[in-house]
């Protein structure tokens, strides 16, 4: 007997470890990166500077460079500090270790991103998914009842919501944070193609921390994510991080991208104007595409689990939410890719359908 069936706790083992798809070959539109490369001059320089890092030296475990890039990059006002996360996951993971106390509860809506789930869960925190509205926006006084009744330790909202793409009312999200008596953490993943943050509103609500990514501006494989949350919130949750979690490589590498900052808004510029032409192609073939300020669109289709079987003998790997979440029921959802790969996809599901 190894020991695992007796040693791992229940809620761990009931668990699915978090999906992949395997891509090889493929036409990747499933996970929403960036698909476009760096400019050869800007890879150049990438090469030069990374072949410089001192590699056997532990990385600075507060990295001023790094972090005022970032604050300058995203936006972060005067009074907030900011804490670094191996990818925004990592920091998801922070918050909830941090809250974990015997009973904590983390609350967020369903559908959204699974990691909220899965992370309060390996943290021993009790979940609570408050439902969407079958148009996916927020169910105000469900919401705000449960909040009342379950006393969240954390709400974590993303803002646009993975993997339905709309933003929440604003008005509504401002109660949350005025209604909630523990930490309100905006998850904006994607706000680079929605115009519309919280970042502003921190010096106004003591409880409320901004989330930001670098994977879904065209660094997904560098890792680093950003919460940004008043000087009080930062020094407790940073002394859950691990200590070097930002490597030496991701610290020299958003250090040259950031200084390049024109290439990933034009980079966003091309990838927002395309959503508009494939959502209007997705309506014109038959599907039914749902509103997105992300960089991805959902769309419902007949017989979706299906359709995504043959996007797939076809070389296109989308993401197939059917049967995933009621709300979800044939939907599929797919990253805005180069215009290439977005013909690619349209042709393909069109001769799918
Ligand atoms: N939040 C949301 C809403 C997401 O969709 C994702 C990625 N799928 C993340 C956070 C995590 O991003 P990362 O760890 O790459 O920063």
């Amino acid at each position: 007997m190894s020991g695992v069936d007796r040693l791992v706790r229940d809620e761990i083992r009931a668990l699915h470890a978090y999906p992949v798809q395997s891509s090889a070959g493929m036409i990747k539109l499933d996970a929403m990166e960036n698909p476009y490369p760096l400019p050869e001059a800007v890879q150049r320089e990438l090469g030069e500077t990374l072949a410089a890092v001192a590699l056997n030296r532990y990385p600075d475990p507060r990295p001023a460079t790094v972090r005022a890039l970032l604050r300058d990059a995203m936006g972060v006002p005067e009074g907030a500090d900011v804490m670094l996360g191996n990818g925004s996951d990592e920091i998801i993971q922070c918050v909830a270790l941090a809250l974990a106390r015997p009973g904590a509860v983390l609350l967020s809506v369903e559908p959204s991103f699974v990691m909220f789930r899965m992370i309060a869960t390996f943290c021993g925190l009790q979940y609570v998914g408050v439902p969407l509205r079958p148009d996916f926006t927020l169910d105000r006084d469900l919401l705000l009842e449960t909040i009342a009744r379950v006393r969240p330790a954390v709400v974590f909202l993303a803002y646009p919501n993975n993997p339905t793409g709309n933003l929440f009312d604003a008005d509504t999200l401002v109660e949350v944070v005025e209604r909630s008596p523990g930490l309100v953490v905006i998850d904006e993943a994607y706000h680079a193609f929605s115009d519309a943050t919280f970042m502003h509103r921190l010096a106004d609500h003591p409880n409320l921390a901004v989330m930001r990514t670098l994977s879904k501006l065209g660094l997904a494989g560098v890792r680093l994510g950003m919460l940004a949350a008043s000087p009080a919130w930062i020094a407790e949750l940073d002394k859950v991080r691990m200590p070097y979690n930002v490597n030496v490589l991701t610290q020299a590498a958003v250090r040259v991208v950031l200084s390049h900052r024109e290439v990933l808004a034009e980079q966003t510029g091309a990838i927002v104007a395309e959503r508009s032409r494939v959502a209007a192609a997705l309506t014109a073939v038959g599907a039914r595409p749902f509103p997105s300020a992300a960089n991805f669109v959902l769309f419902q289709v007949p017989r979706a689990s299906e359709v995504f079987d043959a996007l797939k003998v076809r070389g296109i790997l989308i993401k197939n939410l059917n049967g995933s979440h009621p709300l979800l029921s044939n939907c599929l959802r797919v990253t805005i890719g180069t215009r290439e790969e977005n013909e690619s996809f349209l042709a393909a599901l069109k001769q799918s359908l």
